[in-house]
């Protein structure tokens, strides 16, 4: 089964005249172990469908199965519980704790999770990242990818079925920009994770294995280097 799968997606925001149909019937699977990029003029949807998807929002019409959980059958509690168990996220404008060190907004989400860090893995993600001399530094004490890498860090400590990025590397300078890709890539192909990201960036894109196109609400076309994929 995939990691996280759409049928339908409906989304309106406002009614009537006003209305805006953000989604207008997405289907979409992400198999797990791939790196995706959500791509799209602005306006065609992406961040409501990541939202979707990532159990932040709700559709207004359709279905999300997100690692076997069937997203409508669950009230806001327990969409709350699924999002802390299984599902990390990764912001434009990194999210961080200012008070907080490094290490410490690493671990929020488990504590506020109440789930004991595995400090093996810990290590390993904090290793991995780079961040391994920085963890005692606030979020000002760090560079703009410092700061991404302590987000992807953070998003990674739970283990969770999917990491969602909103564009990521969209507050950063190119070299950093790709520095935070090649980790999210390599948390893919090392670590088995299953990450959802979205661009509006053709180079930011060529880090990902799949490319799913969204306009005015659709699925435009999904490119995953099969020959026989649906063609934009
Ligand atoms: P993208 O991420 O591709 O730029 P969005 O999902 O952010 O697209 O937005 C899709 C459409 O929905 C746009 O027309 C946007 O203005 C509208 N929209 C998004 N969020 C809201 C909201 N909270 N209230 C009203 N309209 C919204
Ligand atoms: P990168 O983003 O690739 O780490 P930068 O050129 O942004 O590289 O940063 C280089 C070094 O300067 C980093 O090691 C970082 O710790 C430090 N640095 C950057 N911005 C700040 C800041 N606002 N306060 C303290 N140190 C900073």
């Amino acid at each position: 089964a995939p990691a996280v799968s759409g049928r339908g997606l409906v989304r309106t925001y406002g009614d009537g005249d006003a209305a805006v149909h953000a989604l207008r019937g997405v289907d979409i699977d992400i198999p797990r172990g791939t790196f995706t990029a959500v791509m799209g003029p602005s306006g065609s949807g992406k961040s409501t469908l990541v939202h979707c998807l990532a159990a932040l929002d709700r559709p207004d019409g359709g279905e999300v199965v997100l690692d076997g959980v069937a997203l409508a059958d669950l009230d806001d509690a327990g969409l709350s519980r699924l999002r802390g168990a299984r599902v990390g996220f990764v912001f434009q404008s990194f999210n961080l704790v200012p008070v907080l060190t490094a290490a410490e907004n690493i671990r929020l989400p488990l504590v506020l999770g109440g789930v004991r860090a595995d400090e093996a893995w810990f290590t390993e993600v904090v290793d991995r990242l780079g961040l391994g001399d920085r963890l005692g530094h606030r979020p000002h004490e760090l560079s703009g990818g410092q700061q991404q890498r302590v987000a992807v860090a953070r998003a990674l400590l739970s283990r969770p079925a999917v990491v969602f990025a909103d564009e990521p590397t969209g507050n950063l300078d190119t070299a950093t920009g790709h520095e935070v890709l090649d980790v999210l890539r390599e948390a893919v192909r090392t670590g088995g994770q299953t990450v959802v990201m979205v661009t509006h960036d053709p180079v930011a894109a060529s880090w990902a294995d799949r490319v799913v196109v969204l306009s005015d609400g659709r699925v435009a076309g999904t490119l995953d280097g099969h020959p026989d994929a649906a063609a934009v």
